[in-house]
């Protein structure tokens, strides 16, 4: 077997478990009933916190709080430049705890701590730039409608949000929806991943020190049933957003159909990079080892199905199976590790039946394979692996495995590479790589995602939207349009000139 970077047991001194409460208008709750769930590292195999566990009584009293922050109106009549200023205060704190919060993130989520650091770095950016979008809130005017009309087209906030996010980018995600609900002017629900919730609560005590008026944000612990669910069918919730597994997605549409309530959804992704014979092939090899290995391969935009010419594709999987056995995997709490553990042993287990069911099938594993065992550690680790010969039917080339897994498949012309990346239930992100930009660009204009990257892979700018087409999801986020998803259009005609021609002939 080819020789892998292990990284052992940096032997770091894991801090007390932590206490999580529920926050709900401005005061931090246990559950009613006194229930309570513990997270386990999935990398040091401790208790690293125990939160209150969530049912209908503190869902609904969430729920009512923030209704009743948006209805008394505080926060949504604030001047934009009042909220801007809060939200940049919650950037600074947020700079300020960024050991605190990678550290507890990297305990419960498995990530390697670089990484983490990087992530709350980069969510910093994002209250920023939320704050610059609070003091932008602006509709449109129409001054043609005739001498005795004025049109003017408002943007308000649309109200309660219900906010539901994933445990494989904690605090990055919720920093992807909730500057932008505040600059709005919306008050929110959040609900944090049941494996992940400590991050979502600093940044509660974080929002509170800021000088948030008590029940504009709330957060409520615990599963998706009943909290999810919920927070998803409630009257008194304006909007769900939404980031999870398509399957999820597809029961909160449902449960938000009784009021049809507005849903906005970032869901899975299966994305391809296709890699033509004229690209550079050793940029391509390290951004397809980058992308499908970062955050363990449990990330949405992993680049996890790689379409690759026939003419080049062993010398690329050559080059790819090199730096995979380069990658260091293992303590997450080691600086020089990029790649962690794995969120929970049902998902290991999932991912490695993908590998073990297409080698069946007659796929061919060329480095990894199996559980990776980490000295000194009691987590669940799983070696970087690569998988060639992969066919189109093969569940590895369709369903997200969600792990650190490289399917690869070959085309033979442009036509094919196009009509295999677009096969697949998904359409979240896909890459192309070539020096011709006549191939980047009709690639780009014909493949069916949200993103598309040439020649890179997995950048990602505040200013940028981001968001899925087909069972990818619905809606966007960050830039501009991250700001609209929580605003709704009123429109308000006036008449500006005395004497309105009469309907009815009182004469
Ligand atoms: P998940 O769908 O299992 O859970 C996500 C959240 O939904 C959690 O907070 C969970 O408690 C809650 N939930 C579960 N059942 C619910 C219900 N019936 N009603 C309401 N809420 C419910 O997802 P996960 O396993 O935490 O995350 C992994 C998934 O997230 C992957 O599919 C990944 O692709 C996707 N993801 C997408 C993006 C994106 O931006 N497109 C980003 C990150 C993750």
């Amino acid at each position: 077997m080819t020789e892998l970077t292990v990284i052992s047991d940096a032997g770091a001194s894991i801090p007390e478990a932590r206490q999580n409460r529920h926050l709900i208008g401005g005061a931090w709750q246990d559950s009613a009933d006194g229930a309570t769930f513990e997270r386990v590292s999935p990398s040091h195999g401790l208790v690293v916190s125990n939160s209150a566990k969530g049912g209908t009584v503190e869902t609904e009293a969430a729920i009512a709080a923030a209704r009743h922050a948006f209805d008394e109106g505080t926060w949504r009549q604030m001047p934009g430049k009042d909220r801007a200023a809060l939200l940049n205060r919650v950037a600074d704190l947020i700079d300020e705890n960024r050991e605190r919060l990678a550290l507890i993130e990297v305990l419960e989520s498995g990530k390697p701590i670089s990484q983490s650091r990087g992530e709350i770095e980069g969510a910093a950016d994002l209250w920023r730039y939320a704050a610059s979008l609070a003091r932008t809130v602006h509709g449109d005017s129409h001054n043609s409608l005739g001498a005795d009309m004025l049109g003017v087209v408002l943007k308000e906030p649309i109200g309660v949000a219900a906010i539901i996010t994933p445990w494989n980018f904690p605090f990055l995600i919720v920093s992807q929806k909730l500057p932008f609900a505040l600059a709005a002017g919306c008050t929110a629900v959040v609900k944090p991943s049941e494996m992940t919730p400590s991050t979502t609560v600093i940044l509660g005590e974080l929002l509170t020190e800021a000088g948030l008026p008590a029940g504009v944000v709330n957060i409520v612990l615990g599963f998706g049933d009943p909290v999810g669910t919920l927070m998803s069918s409630d009257a008194r919730v304006d909007m769900v957003s939404f980031t999870g597994s398509t399957g999820v997605g597809k029961r909160i549409v449902a449960a938000a159909s009784g009021t049809l309530k507005k849903v906005s959804l970032e869901l899975g992704g299966k994305n391809p990079q296709v890699i033509f014979p004229d690209a550079d092939l050793d940029a391509a090899a390290d951004a397809i080892v980058f992308g499908v290995y970062f955050n363990m391969g449990e990330c949405c935009n992993s680049g996890s199905r790689i379409i690759v010419h026939e003419d080049v594709a062993e010398e690329l999987v050559a080059k790819v199976n090199k730096l995979s056995a380069k990658v260091p995997f293992g303590d997450p709490l080691d600086a020089r590790t990029q790649v962690g553990a794995i969120i929970s042993d049902a998902h290991q287990g999932k991912i490695d039946s993908y590998v073990k069911d297409a080698a069946k099938a007659g796929a061919k594993v060329e480095i990894g394979g199996a559980p990776l065992e980490v000295p000194g550690l009691q987590g669940r680790f799983y070696q970087p692996t690569v998988v060639s010969g992969v066919t189109p039917d093969m569940p590895i080339a369709r369903e997200e495995v969600f792990g650190p897994v490289l399917s690869v498949l070959t085309f033979r012309d442009e036509d094919e590479a196009i009509r295999l990346a677009n096969d697949a239930a998904y359409g979240l992100s896909a890459g192309v790589w070539s020096e011709n930009i006549h191939t980047c660009l009709k690639f780009a204009r014909n493949v069916q995602a949200g993103t598309v990257w040439t020649n890179t892979w997995m950048d990602g700018f505040a200013e940028m939207p981001f968001g899925g087409v087909k069972e990818s999801g619905q809606g966007r986020e960050l830039g501009r349009y991250g700001l609209e998803e929580y605003l709704e259009v009123k429109t308000v005609q006036l008449r500006v000139a005395r004497g309105r021609s009469l309907w009815v002939n009182a004469g």
